[in-house]
């Protein structure tokens, strides 16, 4: 008899964030369908989808209008380069998200992850300046605890010691500011002004921190502080963006125009990998010139631009239209703040933050051995959710198209698996007792 899937995963895979020691030990979870906010597994259990896939399904699984113009688009070509030739979807995106983003993002770079939109905008930050003839400004300010994604330049300007720690000795200088500490920022702009490329900032929340939400003001400060010193911002929205902080971009919210802003996750409706990092005109404009000026961007992927991607994500803006998806959010948002307000209350429990539908449950500082945010997600999963742990803190981020049903019966599953969770490791006491022990 052949192998089955888990079989041949447990002797072939490495899983990303994984101790594959524990993975291979262990029996594991496989999903062979989505359908709506539900995934489906080999058994035929069905989980409600409480992290969207990783952050990034927007208007759920097998959404017919996105199914349909993926299946389209594979009936005409399924990937071309966009190094030499272009194509309609890409085109066509491009001018999309430009007509969404913050007023001032007209020209759009495409890549396929997360992390290569903020390396797309490092390097575009630190050759723009190059190019005025600014040959010192080679640095970054990030924010404490910051999270960029996993390739050298994002990790440089990241800033959680479990993941980054290791690769110290590779990366290249950043600043790290507390989010709200507009006193250092400014100090930092002041005297080391003709050094910096650019600012990187989450708007509003910074996720991969543990959900950690920012004062209100602090981007609105940011911009207004990077424009003074002519250094560049760069917004990451890749979690943020498309709906998950209540607006179709987080920034808009505190009506900031960053220089450059990198969107993914959600782009495709969380379909495909396709990423995309925006530019201002400005910012465009400096990398003009005659070939022999070589001031090009040398930067592109084989996949670049895939058109199956841009076709997702133009079915899913059209979503967006169609199915008014941002205004059908806001009671959602409303009434997950009320289902909260009794896990806010629980002993288990040491805070709850977020905005929108991204959501951090804190479960206070506890020996790390007892993985306590692993095992309220095992306990979820008993119950009928996926949920995942950032540490200690269980993130809630479902899909934007989460009926008000499955939004209770999902916080409903998160209470019960903490309460279950603390019953079998904080033996009974809560967390703040264990806190003072
Ligand atoms: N930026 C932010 C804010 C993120 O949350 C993430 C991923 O979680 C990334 C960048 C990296 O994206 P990717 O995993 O697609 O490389």
């Amino acid at each position: 008899m052949s192998e089955s899937p888990l079989e041949l995963d447990q002797r072939h895979l490495w899983h990303p964030f994984t101790q594959q020691r524990e993975w291979t030990a262990t029996e594991q979870l496989v999903i062979e369908r989505g359908e709506g906010t539900d995934l489906i597994d080999v058994d035929g259990r069905r989980y409600i989808d409480g992290v969207s896939s990783l952050w990034c399904n927007v208007h759920g699984h097998r959404h017919p209008m996105i199914d349909a113009a993926v299946r389209d688009q594979l009936d005409r070509v399924a990937h071309t380069t966009m190094l030499g030739l272009t194509h309609p979807a890409a085109a066509e995106l491009a001018a999309r998200l430009a007509a969404i983003a913050p007023p001032g993002l007209e020209r759009v770079f495409y890549s396929e992850s997360g992390s290569s939109a903020v390396e797309i905008a490092l390097k575009m930050a630190f050759q723009y300046h190059r190019q005025r003839g600014e040959h010192s400004r080679r640095s970054f300010v990030t924010l404490t605890e910051a999270y960029h994604g996993d390739t050298l330049g994002a990790v440089s300007v990241g800033g959680i010691d479990l993941f980054h720690g290791a690769f110290e000795p590779l990366l290249f200088e950043s600043h790290r500011v507390d989010p709200g500490d507009l006193e250092r920022l400014e100090c930092l702009l002041d005297f080391h002004a003709d050094e910096i490329a650019a600012v990187i900032v989450e708007p509003l929340v910074q996720g991969a921190a543990g959900i950690r939400v920012q004062p209100p003001g602090f981007l609105r400060a940011v911009r207004e502080l990077t424009s003074r010193s002519d250094v560049l911002m760069i917004a990451d929205e890749v979690a943020t963006g498309f709906g998950r902080t209540g607006t179709m971009f987080a920034c808009e919210q505190e009506r900031v125009s960053p220089d450059l802003l990198c969107l993914g996750k959600g782009l495709t409706g969380g379909y495909l990998p396709l990423a995309a990092t925006l530019a201002s005109e400005r910012v465009y404009a400096g990398f003009l010139g005659a070939y022999e000026d070589y001031r090009t961007f040398f930067h592109g992927h084989t996949f670049t631009g895939n058109p199956l991607g841009c076709a997702a994500a133009l079915a899913s803006l059209e979503v967006f239209e169609r199915e008014q998806t941002l205004l059908r959010l806001q009671p959602k948002i409303r009434l997950l703040g009320e289902l909260l307000e009794p896990i806010a209350a629980m002993s288990e429990v040491a805070e709850v933050r977020g905005r929108g539908f991204m959501v951090g449950i804190d479960l206070g500082d506890h020996d790390p051995a007892l993985r306590l945010g692993h095992r309220v997600v095992l306990e979820a999963r008993e119950r009928g959710a996926i949920v995942r742990p950032l540490g200690e803190t269980i993130v809630l981020m479902p899909p934007l198209s989460i009926s008000k049903a499955d939004l209770r019966r999902l916080v409903g599953i998160v209470a019960e698996s903490i309460r279950a969770a603390g019953a079998s490791s904080l033996g009974g006491r809560s967390s703040a007792e264990l806190a003072a022990a």
